[in-house]
């Protein structure tokens, strides 16, 4: 394939690059793909433009969108628009708009039927007008593609007040989206996104939402209260610009995902274009300039093993308004692999795991190429700023020292619990820890109709051995005897000391069969102990019962602690299992 662009800021400028064109383009070409992004707001001239290219070049496919600025060849440019040219030599590219909002989902269904039959799809490119309409049920239809085929995308985005459009050859669209789908038997497509965003402070937990998009409670406040409390943003009208440098984390899995409030209602409501979930935790996060152009690098090194023959770059507003004149530092590698163009988005798309979905901050890469790659690597220097500018410098170091003092917190924050929970002496679950697993544990078992037992043991005749060899000795007692019960449990079971020398096993998964046997192997591990100065045993008692349906906690206890007082009763060093 061949690819090339055009700066256009002026009328005349477009007869140049359609005479350019003209003289680069192949005699044939399979596919020719011309895309359009421009800051031009008003619908008429972009559609005159377009027409004018379709014209010249009446096989093209073409599709555009409204941008803040563009990008072109590892560089930003404002005020203009960008023409980029994609000739495919044995590809194909065919070009779909949908605005007709009430049939998005079936549209996408018949869009990704239509997509399965093409034999050699490669990539699905969207250009859509996120800000105006949520086109996510058109997204989930295409779930059924091959995972192989990249599915890449970014929302138009305008500075003026006007709604911000994608478009065609023949029609712009306010509210909808346009679709490319890229086919051949030689082509090939790979994606790579960057980030930099790092995560800042102390999480939160969503308590409220409404839908999808709007979180009307953070921490059981209303949501807007965390950007007036932590960052001082008041709930006004440039709420959304003063935030975009400070999307919310939601924690997925083991990373997370950024995203952008869009708007702030009066009752304190934040808005979104991309999903969160009631219940899911949450950080305010910031750019690190620093992490954000290392990434930019690391994402560049990746797209240049693939060899690829042009690249379109998408990337958030946010990274452009955040690192001003050194977003540079972030493009230019590009400059090193392939000539690229793209525009600064307003939401990215592509699919994340399973999901095809809208994400936030993000700089995505596509590239593409026809045929194998050139078996000589491509190295990237990569143009390291030596200095980024003082101010953000200034940023970084704040980023970092914030960042070092949540962490520190966090982790004296992760012990304090851990004590919390622990018995000092033997170091296993204390009293209200394992009341609590307790607890729980009677409710999966009802809940899940799983077997659960219970062990309860008291240690026999232990007010004497402190009597004889003291306190010391009986101390050790008790850690030797935690340390046999430990030896006997699985993963999952909880072990915890429930008075001066009582202890508590909860065991999933077993009945009370299986629990007597575990009570009774316990037992003869303990009596075989010799920790005693005189070299004498000690011995145990046990009660053991399974939860039954429906059972109370207290009804449970008494039947469980009635089991250890037959044990004892019936001369102590012995299990007892408790009545039905
Ligand atoms: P039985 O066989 O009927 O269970 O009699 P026992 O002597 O074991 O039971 P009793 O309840 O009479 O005595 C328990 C003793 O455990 C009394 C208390 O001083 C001692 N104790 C409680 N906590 C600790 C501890 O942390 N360390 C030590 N060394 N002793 C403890
Ligand atoms: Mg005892
Ligand atoms: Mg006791």
């Amino acid at each position: 394939m061949l690819q090339f662009s055009s700066m256009i800021r002026s009328t005349d400028d477009v007869a140049v690059c359609i005479r350019r064109a003209r003289e680069q383009l192949p005699e044939t070409c399979t596919g020719l793909l011309i895309s359009i992004f421009t800051v031009e707001s008003d619908p008429k001239k972009i559609l005159g433009l377009a027409r004018q290219l379709g014209k010249a070049f009446p096989a093209a496919a073409i599709v555009g969108s409204m941008t803040t600025d563009v990008i072109y060849n590892g560089g930003v440019r404002v005020n203009a628009a960008v023409v980029g040219f994609s000739a495919f030599q044995s590809s194909e590219v065919r070009v779909a708009a949908f605005d007709k909002l009430d049939t998005l989902s079936e549209d996408g269904k018949n869009f990704c039927a239509q997509a399965k039959r093409l034999k050699h799809l490669a990539a699905v490119g969207i250009f859509g007008t996120l800000h105006a309409l949520d086109i996510q049920p058109f997204l989930d239809r295409l779930a059924p593609l091959d995972e192989n085929v990249v599915i890449f995308g970014g929302g138009a985005n305008t500075l003026q007040n006007a709604p911000a459009c994608v478009f065609t050859k023949d029609k712009v669209i306010k509210e909808g989206l346009v679709a490319v789908l890229f086919s051949g038997p030689d082509l090939h497509v790979h994606a790579s996104l960057n980030f930099g965003w790092k995560p800042l402070g102390r999480e939160f937990v969503i308590t409220k939402m409404e839908g999808e998009h709007v979180v009307t409670e953070i921490d059981h406040q209303p949501a807007a209260r965390i950007y007036e409390k932590y960052l001082g943003v008041p709930a006004d009208k440039h709420f959304s610009r003063d935030t975009l440098a400070f999307p919310v984390f939601v924690r997925r899995g083991n990373s997370y995902v950024a995203r952008h409030t869009v708007d702030c209602r009066e009752d304190g409501a934040l808005l979104f274009i991309a999903d969160l979930h009631e219940g899911e935790t949450i950080r305010l996060s910031y750019g690190n300039p620093g992490e954000m152009v290392k990434d930019a690098k690391v994402g560049y090194t990746d797209m240049a093993a693939f060899r690829p023959e042009g690249l379109l770059v998408l990337s958030c507003y946010a990274h452009r308004m955040f690192l001003h004149g050194d977003v540079k530092f972030e493009l230019a590698h590009a400059r090193e692999i392939a000539p690229s163009f793209g525009f600064y988005t307003y939401g990215e798309i592509f699919r994340f795991a399973e999901n095809i979905g809208i994400h936030n901050m993000m700089l995505l890469t596509v590239g593409f190429r026809e045929g194998e790659k050139p078996a000589k690597p491509l190295p990237v220097r990569g143009e390291m700023p030596t200095r980024l500018k003082d101010s953000l410098l200034i940023v970084e170091r704040l980023v970092r020292f914030v960042s070092a003092t949540t962490a520190e917190l966090e982790a004296a924050n992760v012990e304090l619990d851990r004590m919390a929970r622990t018995d000092r002496l033997t170091k296993i679950a204390n009293r209200g820890e394992t009341e609590s697993v307790l607890k729980q544990a009677i409710t999966f078992a009802q809940t899940n109709r799983r077997p659960v037992s219970v062990l309860m043991l008291d240690i026999d005749n232990f007010k004497r051995i402190n009597d004889t060899y003291g306190h010391d000795v009986g101390d050790h007692v008790l850690t030797a005897t935690s340390g046999v019960l430990r030896a006997h449990v699985r993963l999952g079971d909880t072990v915890g000391r429930w008075g001066g020398e009582e202890f508590l096993l909860i065991l999933l998964e077993a009945d009370e069969k299986t629990a007597a046997e575990i009570a009774d192997c316990i037992r003869e591990d303990i009596a075989a102990l010799r920790v005693l100065p005189d070299g004498k045993g000690f011995t145990a008692s046990f009660g053991v019962a399974r939860i039954a349906p429906g059972e109370s906690f207290e009804a449970f206890y008494q039947r469980v602690d009635g089991a250890l007082y037959q044990a004892k009763h019936g001369g102590k060093n012995r299990v007892c299992l408790a009545k039905k």
